[in-house]
C-alpha cells in the first residue's frame, strides 16, 4: 500500500449488517464524516465513516471518490449511541446511521452557511411609522427589536415568507446580516425580558431544588416528573434548562408527534429571548429540517424542540434532555428501524452523563416501575397551582339514555349550559370521518377495502369511503353501488357526524373540529387553536390530537364519547393506554380560574379499571396493572421481540415464519426454555395494503437471554432463503401488535 493512502471503514444506507473498507488519501477524515464511495460497477453512494485508519482484512480495496465533510457531522458520542442502537435493535448499522441525518445531508448535499439578522437602526419609532403599511417588514422589525434572529429561528417561528421583507429591510440598511461563526466561547445572557414571571408554587420549587441537588452528583440518574395535568410541568422544564444554557450547554426537549403547538414553542422563545430555539418535526420542509439540525450540530441553536427523530440530532455540547409526555406512543418508531426514542434518550443521557427529565401526568408502566425501584429519581406535582383544582369526573350510563350520533341527551344539555355561561367545551371521540360502516340494507353491500381486511370509513363531506389503513378511496353517490337501492345506511359515528349534530343543536356557537382531516393543510391546526385561545365560547370536537399539551384556560367541560371498545381490547396494553388517554383528555378541563368537569359516557359503568381510575386515580390503576403484568411476566417484567413477515401472497409470510421457527428450535435458549416462541400467527389485520401479514412473538424473562437469542436469530434470518417479495422486520420491545 502506498503511504499516501490510509483505510477508512464506511457504512452505506442499505439493509446490510456490515461496513466496507476503502482506501482514502491522507490526511484521513475522521469518523462521522460523509464520503462518496463507489458501489458496484459504475454507481456511487454517500457513506459515513465509522472508523478511520483501520487495517483491513481484505485486499484490493477500492478508493473513495470524495470526502464530503472536513469536520465530522456525527461526533464520537453520537456514533457510539447509534452503534449501540444498531446492536440493541438488531438493525443494520448503515440504516441506523443514516436515519440520524436529515434528508439533504443523507443525499450528500453541502452544509449551508448560516446567517443571523440584527437591527441596525437608531430611530426605531420613525422606522416603525414608515413601515405602517409594510405589514411583514413591520412584524420582522418588531421581532428583531427584542432580539436578533437566525434563519433557523425565523423559519421555526413560522414567520411566513420572511426572506423578501428581510431583504427590503436590509436594503433600507436598518437590518444587518452577519455570518454565524459558531463561536460560542462567549455565552450570551440568559435572562428574561418578561419581567412578568410566574411565581412558582411550593411543589414546583421543591422539584426544582431537588433537580439542582441531584445535578451536583457525579453520576446523573434519570428523573421522572410525575405531575398531574395542569400542574405546571412546563415551568419546571424551562427552569431546569436555564442553568445548562448559562453554562454554555444546549438542551433537547422532546415532545409527542402532534404535541408541538406554536404556543409551546413560543413559550420557550419568550422565556429565552437571547437564545436560539429551533424546531425539528415533520411539519418542516427538507431544507428547514437540514438547517435546524445543522444549527444544533454547530452549536448555533441552544434549544431544540423536536419529535421522535430529534433523539438523533447532533449537538455540539448537549447539557440536558427533557421528554414531555414520556408515555406517548409516538416516541416509538413503527416502521423500518423500530426504535424507542425515549429509551434511546435515556441511553444517550447515560452515555453523556447528563440529566434527563421524563415528564408526564400518566407515566408509562415501565417508567413508573423504574421510579419505584429507585432506578429513577421520582418527583411529584400533585396539585394545580393557585386555587385551581383538577376537574371532577362523572359517568353517564348510556344504557338508559337516548343517544343522537352517540351523544346522550344529558351530555348535550350540559354542553348547552356551558356555552350559555360563556365557557368552552371539548368532546373527545377517537374516530375521524362520518361513520365507520357504510352499508345497504337492501342487498347487504358494505364498503370494504379491497387491499385490507377492513371496513372503509364514510366521509360525508367528501362523498367518499376511505380506508384508514391504506388510504384507498371510493366515491360514494346516494345509491348502492351494488343493487342501486336509492339509499345507503351508516352505522356508528365519527367526529364528522358529531360535528353535524353539534351544528344543528348549537347554530350560534362555533364548532371546531380537530382531526387529521381538518388539519392536514399547513397552518390549519394553528388557526383552529387560535379560535379556541380567543376564549370565546366554542365547542371542540376531535380525536386524540386534542388530548396532548393544549392549555385552554376557558375550557370547563370535557365529554368523552365511546371508549367501550377499548375496555375489551385483547391487547394487554389497552387498559394502560385507555387510562392515560382518559386522564389526558380530562386534564384539558379547568386549567384556568373556572372549575372544570368531565363527563364520561359508557355502557360499562361497573368496569373495574374505570372505577378505580375515577375513585383512586392513575397511580393506583398503574400499580394494579403492574401486578397483572408481573403475574403474566409481561413487560416490563418480561422482555419481548416480534418478528413480522409480509408478502403479497396469502400465507407466504406464515410459511416463512414456520420454517424459521423450525430452524430456531435447536438454539440453546429454546431448549432450556429461557426463551419461548408464540406463533407464527396472522397479524391483527391479516391483509393490509395488499400484503398478507404474519408475526411470531419471542419472549424471555431476562433481557440478556432475549438479546443473546436475537443475535443468533439474525444470523439464521440472514442466511435464510426467501422470495424477493417477502419482507421481514424485527421489532424489539414492540408496543404494537
Ligand atoms: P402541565 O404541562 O403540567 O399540564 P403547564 O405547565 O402547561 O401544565 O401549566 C398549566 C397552566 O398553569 C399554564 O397556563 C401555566 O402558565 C400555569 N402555571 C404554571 N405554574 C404556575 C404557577 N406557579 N402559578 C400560576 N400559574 C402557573
Ligand atoms: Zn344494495
Ligand atoms: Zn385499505
Amino acid at each position: 500500500m502506498p503511504n499516501t493512502l490510509g483505510i477508512v471503514r464506511v457504512v452505506i444506507p442499505r439493509p446490510l449488517y456490515q461496513a466496507f473498507d476503502y482506501h482514502c488519501p491522507l490526511p484521513l477524515p475522521e469518523a462521522g464524516c460523509r464520503v462518496r464511495v463507489p458501489l458496484g460497477l459504475n454507481s456511487t453512494v454517500v457513506g459515513i465513516i465509522i472508523e478511520s485508519g483501520v487495517t483491513s482484512e481484505f485486499e484490493q480495496l477500492k478508493a473513495i471518490e470524495s470526502v464530503l465533510d472536513d469536520k465530522p457531522l456525527l461526533d464520537p458520542s453520537l456514533l457510539s449511541l447509534l452503534n449501540w442502537a444498531s446492536i440493541y435493535y438488531h438493525h443494520p448499522i448503515g440504516e441506523v446511521l443514516f436515519s440520524a441525518l436529515p434528508k439533504r445531508l443523507r443525499e450528500g448535499r453541502e452544509l449551508s452557511e448560516n446567517f443571523s439578522w440584527h437591527l441596525n437602526c437608531d430611530d426605531h419609532e420613525a422606522a416603525l411609522v414608515s413601515l405602517k403599511r409594510a405589514h411583514l417588514q413591520r412584524e420582522l422589525f418588531q421581532q428583531l427589536q427584542s432580539h436578533s434572529m437566525t434563519e433557523a429561528q425565523l423559519t421555526s417561528l413560522h414567520l411566513s415568507k420572511w426572506r423578501k421583507p428581510m431583504q427590503q429591510l436590509e436594503a433600507k440598511s436598518w437590518v444587518e446580516r452577519r455570518k454565524i461563526t459558531n463561536d460560542h466561547s462567549t455565552v450570551q445572557d440568559v435572562d428574561h425580558p418578561n419581567q412578568h414571571l410566574i411565581e412558582l408554587s411550593e411543589e414546583q420549587n421543591d422539584s426544582l431544588s431537588q433537580l439542582a441537588e441531584w445535578r451536583k452528583s457525579s453520576i446523573q440518574t434519570p428523573a421522572l416528573l410525575h405531575g398531574i395535568t395542569g400542574s405546571g410541568k412546563t415551568e419546571i422544564y424551562l427552569r431546569a434548562i436555564k442553568p445548562e444554557l448559562e453554562a454554555g450547554r444546549q438542551a433537547l426537549l422532546m415532545i409527542p408527534e402532534i404535541g408541538l403547538t406554536p404556543q409551546l414553542f413560543q413559550r420557550f422563545c419568550d422565556f429565552f429571548p437571547n437564545q436560539t430555539v429551533v424546531a425539528l418535526h415533520s411539519g418542516l420542509n427538507d431544507s428547514q429540517r437540514a438547517q435546524n439540525w445543522q444549527s444544533a450540530q454547530t452549536g448555533e441553536a441552544d434549544i431544540v424542540v423536536g419529535t421522535r427523530s430529534s433523539i438523533f440530532c447532533a449537538f455540539k455540547n448537549l447539557g440536558i434532555i427533557i421528554i414531555d409526555e414520556e408515555h406517548d406512543g409516538s416516541f416509538k418508531q413503527q416502521e423500518g428501524f423500530h426504535y424507542h426514542a425515549r429509551d434511546l434518550a435515556v441511553k444517550r443521557a447515560n452515555q453523556l452523563n447528563i440529566p434527563i427529565l421524563l415528564g408526564s401526568a400518566t407515566p408509562g408502566l415501565e417508567t413508573l416501575l423504574n421510579a419505584e425501584r429507585g432506578r429513577y429519581h421520582y418527583l411529584q406535582l400533585k396539585k394545580r397551582p393557585g386555587t385551581r383544582k383538577p376537574p371532577k369526573t362523572s359517568l353517564i350510563d348510556i344504557r338508559s339514555q337516548t343517544l343522537e350520533a352517540g351523544v346522550s341527551r344529558k351530555l348535550l344539555s350540559e354542553v348547552g349550559k356551558q356555552v350559555r355561561d360563556g365557557n368552552q367545551v371539548m368532546l373527545f371521540l377517537n374516530r375521524r370521518g362520518y361513520a365507520p360502516v357504510l352499508l345497504c340494507i337492501q342487498c347487504g353491500w358494505h364498503a370494504t377495502c379491497s387491499a385490507c381486511n377492513a371496513e372503509m370509513t364514510f366521509h360525508a363531506a367528501r362523498h367518499k369511503a376511505i380506508c384508514h389503513h391504506c388510504g384507498h378511496q371510493q366515491r360514494i353517490g346516494t345509491a348502492c353501488p351494488s343493487c342501486q337501492h336509492p339509499q345507503l345506511t351508516t352505522q356508528g359515528h365519527g367526529t364528522e357526524r358529531v360535528e353535524h349534530l353539534l351544528l344543528s343543536h348549537f347554530p350560534d356557537t362555533p364548532v371546531v373540529r380537530v382531526d387529521r382531516d381538518t388539519t392536514s393543510r399547513k397552518g390549519e391546526l394553528a388557526r383552529k387553536l387560535e379560535i379556541v385561545r380567543s376564549g370565546e365560547p366554542v365547542i371542540l370536537i376531535g380525536t386524540q390530537m386534542l388530548t396532548k399539551g393544549h392549555d385552554f384556560p376557558n375550557l370547563t367541560l370535557v365529554g368523552i364519547l365511546d371508549i367501550d371498545q377499548a375496555l375489551f381490547s385483547t391487547d394487554y396494553r389497552a387498559q394502560e393506554h385507555l387510562a392515560q388517554q382518559i386522564v389526558q383528555v380530562s386534564g384539558r378541563a379547568g386549567r384556568g380560574e373556572k372549575k372544570g368537569h368531565v363527563v364520561l359516557q359508557t355502557s360499562q359503568p361497573q368496569h373495574p379499571m374505570l372505577n378505580q381510575l375515577l375513585t383512586q386515580g392513575y397511580r393506583a390503576v398503574a400499580q394494579q396493572l403492574l401486578q397483572e403484568r408481573q403475574a403474566w411476566q409481561y413487560p416490563p417484567f418480561g422482555f419481548q421481540a416480534l418478528i413480522r413477515a409480509n408478502a403479497p401472497q396469502f400465507e407466504e409470510g406464515l410459511l416463512f415464519l414456520s420454517s424459521l421457527r423450525d430452524d430456531l428450535r435447536v438454539l440453546p435458549e429454546i431448549e432450556t426454555g429461557e426463551v419461548s416462541l408464540l406463533g407464527p400467527m396472522p397479524s391483527p389485520m391479516e391483509k393490509r395494503s395488499d400484503r398478507y401479514r404474519y408475526q411470531m412473538l419471542v419472549s424471555a424473562n431476562r433481557r440478556s437471554s432475549l438479546h443473546c437469542f436475537l443475535d443468533q436469530l439474525i444470523s439464521v434470518l440472514r442466511q435464510k432463503k426467501k422470495s424477493r417479495d417477502l419482507r421481514y422486520i424485527l421489532d424489539v420491545d414492540p408496543t404494537n401488535f
